[in-house]
């Protein structure tokens, strides 16, 4: 089956989500294609997002699609998109189910794929109370135990900032730490342990740690675990060719344009500052500018 759409969003999370509205309220003909998988879907509470703090995530995002399929050049799609190819004249999106769409501009809003540890209990408690981001979850466990999981470079920082939300905090390195000894005696001076031995299990209660323990048998009572995790993106950004910064997000200009003048991407995708917030604003600058790139 074929069909022409003057946009295809793939990805109907905030970011798609918000450029589809601003599109919509332009006049344009718009698809949207979403599998339903966010990053956040496992975290109880979404916070630091005006009008919307402690909601669930699928709560936002029910109102959000709502609110945007009431303008009715929005059609929604749920589906994975498989391939995206250019054309002369803008590109051809291919869905698993076999549809084929062709579009004068394209956004991605395809998010990252995180790659969780493979400690048992970590994937259990991910953004439950092993967390990636203080600005998300932090004031929820304020003054309480916290560790850090990191080592190296990003060590001293992560620690440093998860220290403003509680001052009863340790560093797990898992193996041996990779820090100067200016910054061991650093952490001591501050009162900060440092655990060198790998990290063995989280254990928890659905998804509620309450001990991490290390392979030398230590066992840590903890309310919460800092952690940032790798990650990957969507295979469609390496089909396209997209240039990647060196953290390895897609590179846009402040249009939220790629390094292909049809293909636009927004939200997770394109940026560590990882917030429904960013999402959002990004979301409705693309679709702004891909509505002025059209009249163009
Ligand atoms: C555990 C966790 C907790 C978080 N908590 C908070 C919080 O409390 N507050 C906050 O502000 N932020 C929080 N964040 C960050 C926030 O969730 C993200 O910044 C936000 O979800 C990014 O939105 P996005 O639209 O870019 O990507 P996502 O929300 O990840 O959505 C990407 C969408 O694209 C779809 N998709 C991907 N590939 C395809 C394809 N090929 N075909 C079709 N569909 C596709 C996916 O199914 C998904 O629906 C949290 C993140 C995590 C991981």
């Amino acid at each position: 089956m074929n069909k022409a759409v003057e946009v295809v969003i793939i990805g109907g999370s905030y970011a798609g989500m918000s450029a589809a509205m601003a599109l919509g309220r332009s006049l344009r003909e718009v698809l949207v294609i979403d599998n339903g998988q966010p990053c956040n879907r496992q975290t109880p509470h979404s916070h630091n997002f005006l009008t919307r703090d402690g909601a669930t995530p699928a709560f936002i995002a029910s109102v959000a699609k709502e609110q945007v399929l009431e303008y009715p050049t929005v059609q929604w799609l749920d589906e994975t998109v498989s391939k995206v190819e250019e054309t002369a004249d803008g590109l051809l999106v291919y869905t698993s189910q076999g549809l084929q769409v062709h579009t004068k501009k394209l956004l991605l809003a395809t998010g990252v794929k995180d790659e969780l540890l493979p400690i048992p209990g970590f994937a259990e408690c991910w953004g439950i109370s092993v967390l990636h981001c203080p600005y998300c979850h932090g004031y929820e466990v304020r003054k309480e135990a916290l560790a850090v999981l990191s080592n190296g470079e990003m060590a001293m920082d992560f620690v440093q900032l998860i220290r403003q939300w509680s001052t009863r905090i340790q560093l797990l390195t898992n193996g041996n730490p990779m820090l100067t000894q200016q910054e061991l005696t650093q952490l001591e001076k501050a009162c900060i342990p440092v655990r060198s031995s790998p990290v063995q299990s989280i254990l928890h209660t659905d998804g509620h740690l309450y001990q991490v323990q290390l392979e030398d048998g230590t066992l840590i009572p903890l309310k919460a675990l800092f952690a940032r995790v790798p990650f990957h993106q969507s295979p469609l950004v390496q089909q396209l060719g997209l240039s990647l910064n060196e953290q390895g997000y897609i590179t846009v200009n402040p249009f939220q344009q790629t390094s292909l003048a049809h293909v636009f991407a927004a939200g997770d995708c394109t940026t560590a500052m990882r917030s429904v917030s960013t999402a959002v604003a990004q979301g409705t600058m693309a679709g702004a500018a891909i509505n002025k790139f059209l009249i163009e």
